[in-house]
Parts: C-alpha cells; sequence; structure tokens
C-alpha cells in the first residue's frame, strides 16, 4: 500500500509546482484570466412514466418585487417568513415557467408552451427560453402532434405562437379545456378576473387568431390521449385542467397551476389565497383536494411554477404539505 507521507505530498506539490511553472507566463496568465461564462445551459430534463419518456423543458424564471396583496388573506410579513423558511429572498416574487413533453411512443405530446417568443429579448433572455430549450432537447416543434393547454394564462399559451407570428406547433392539434374556451371566448367575463389579470383579458383571442381558432375543444375526466386524462382544477381560472400522465404501473400529475406564482408558499399554505387566483376561494379547495390525492397516493407532481426541474412529492405536515424534490438521475 502506497504511504502518502507528509514529505511525499510536499514533493509531489513541488512537482506539480515545477510543471506549472513550465509553461509560458502567457499561457499561465491566460489560465489566470479565463473569462466567466455569464449564462446558464440548456433547460430540459428528461424521465420516464412506465413507457412514456417525459422531457421537461424551463422557459426560465423571473423576479419581481413581493406586492402587499401577493397572498390577499396574509399579512406581508407572514408571507416573508414563509420565503425565509424556504430559504428564498424576502420581498421578492420570483416565478419559475416549466412546460413538459411527452413522447408515449405513439404520440409527442406538449402540455403548455411558456411566456413566448418575444419574452426572450424583453425579460433579458430569462425567461421565453422555451423554445430554444425545446430545440436543445433535440425536439423538433414540426414533429409534435398534440398540444394540451392546461388554461389560458399567457405564460401557458403564448409559446403557441412562433416566429413570424405563425403558428409554433403547424401539425399539432392543439387541445383546450372546453370550459377555459367559453369563459375567455365572452369579453364580459373580464369583471370576474381579479384585477390584476384583467390586461390578460384580450390575450387567448390574439394567440388563438393567430392559428385560425383551429382547436379541439376537451373536457376534464376524458382521456386527450392514450395515457394522458384530464383531471378538472378549477379555481386558479374557470376551466383550468391538470393531466395524469400514465404507463404501465407509473403515474405523474401534470398540475400546472393547483399552485401557482411562488408555488411552494401555497403548497405549505395551501388556505393562502393567491392574488392571481379568479376564484379563490375554489382555487383553495383544489388544492387541498387534489395534494391530498398525491398525498396519499404518493404520485408525483410536475408542477408548472416549481423550480425546475419542477418535480415534486408530497405529503402531509401541519395544515399544509411538505415538498420533497425528486431526485435527479444520470440515466432515465
Ligand atoms: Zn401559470
Amino acid at each position: 500500500m502506497m504511504q502518502l507521507t507528509r514529505r511525499k505530498l510536499f514533493a509531489g506539490a513541488a512537482a506539480a509546482g515545477a510543471v506549472l511553472a513550465g509553461p509560458s507566463p502567457i499561457v499561465l496568465s491566460a489560465r489566470a484570466a479565463a473569462p466567466a461564462a455569464g449564462k446558464q445551459n440548456a433547460g430540459w430534463y428528461r424521465y420516464k412514466v412506465g413507457d412514456f419518456e417525459v422531457t421537461v423543458v424551463t422557459d426560465g424564471m423571473n423576479t419581481n418585487p413581493l406586492s402587499d396583496s401577493y397572498v390577499v388573506n396574509a399579512p406581508k410579513p407572514d408571507v416573508n417568513a414563509a420565503l425565509e423558511a424556504d430559504f428564498l429572498a424576502k420581498d421578492k416574487a420570483t416565478h419559475s415557467y416549466t412546460p413538459v413533453v411527452v413522447n408515449t411512443g405513439s404520440k409527442l405530446v406538449a402540455i403548455d408552451t411558456g411566456l413566448g417568443l418575444g419574452m426572450f429579448d424583453q425579460s433579458k433572455g430569462a425567461v421565453g427560453q422555451y423554445h430554444a430549450n425545446l430545440q436543445a432537447a433535440g425536439i423538433d416543434r414540426n414533429a409534435v402532434d398534440v398540444v394540451i393547454i392546461s388554461h389560458f394564462h399567457g405564460d401557458h399559451i403564448n409559446g403557441l405562437v412562433g416566429p413570424e407570428n405563425k403558428p409554433a406547433f403547424p401539425n399539432a392539434e392543439v387541445m383546450v379545456p372546453e370550459v377555459e374556451w367559453a369563459f375567455w371566448a365572452d369579453e364580459s367575463n373580464v369583471s370576474k378576473l381579479p384585477d390584476i389579470a384583467e390586461p390578460q383579458m384580450p390575450n387567448p383571442k390574439r394567440v388563438f387568431g393567430v392559428l385560425g381558432n383551429k382547436v379541439t375543444k376537451y373536457q376534464a375526466g376524458k382521456e386527450l390521449v392514450p395515457g394522458i386524462t384530464a383531471i378538472a382544477s378549477p379555481g386558479h381560472t374557470p376551466g383550468h385542467t391538470s393531466h395524469v400522465v400514465a404507463s404501465g404501473n407509473s403515474k405523474v400529475l401534470v398540475q400546472a397551476d393547483i399552485t401557482a406564482g411562488m408555488a411552494t408558499l401555497f403548497a405549505r399554505h395551501p388556505e393562502w389565497q393567491f392574488v392571481f387566483d379568479t376564484d379563490r376561494a375554489q382555487a383553495v379547495q383544489t388544492r387541498l383536494k387534489l395534494y391530498d390525492m398525491a398525498a396519499t397516493e404518493k404520485m408525483m407532481l410536475q408542477g408548472y411554477h416549481f423550480a425546475f426541474p419542477a418535480m415534486v412529492y408530497v405529503e402531509k405536515s401541519g395544515t399544509g404539505f411538505r415538498l420533497v424534490p425528486a431526485p435527479w438521475s444520470s440515466s432515465i
């Protein structure tokens, strides 16, 4: 057995120093001044659900000041305390955006689409990354067969529009919740939106106009493609829908915005009402019901607004839920 004595260690260090001293000073200074990369790597992550392959594709994240009314039924100091309990900065609201693509073996299915290409420049690259990351993950948007939309907020539908204001998924059937379609089609419903969401009202018309309004309306409770079933989860918006992706003995709940905004806050405190939820009391009921189900069934959640790759398990803890991130894996 080799004995690593102090003398050998120092001799080794000296030898290493000699090697380092060998190259010309130019090389040495180049090593010292390696430029900072200054950017993140492509954001996608892949895992299996039974025979299905799920690719998580981030659209990025952004941070804004925490408004006083971010949680409408909890004072800001309580919200800040909850942020600090999660080792998050107080007085800041950081939002992540995390669509997924499911390859069922017979269909390539995108679920939600991010904030849209235009947001990339506007945010200096912080968000609007979805389509670039999709490409980085080796997924051709022309090969997508189906796009399933959870609800009509801009951070979920704007990525339906591609370059030159053309459909981003030209060969895909776009499936939208029937209730959601009806709600946003009637502009008098603007009065039912929270003030903060009112500017969203004309946006679905713009986005679906680009598609020539060619959509398939679906109902909750129905299997949309083999292995992907719509689950009613209203409150965030009237037609808000989540999706169970199931293959073999495995399943995951692609929850969309059952917890939205800084989603971790509303998992810990499901009774807290998010300013952006349309029917806040209903959103609380939906959260409690579906998180209770996920905890009981030990079903993984794929959460649109959790930090990338946004895969968590939940267990009951006090009046809320403790989140346990699913571990990273080097293979799928
Ligand atoms: Zn959202």
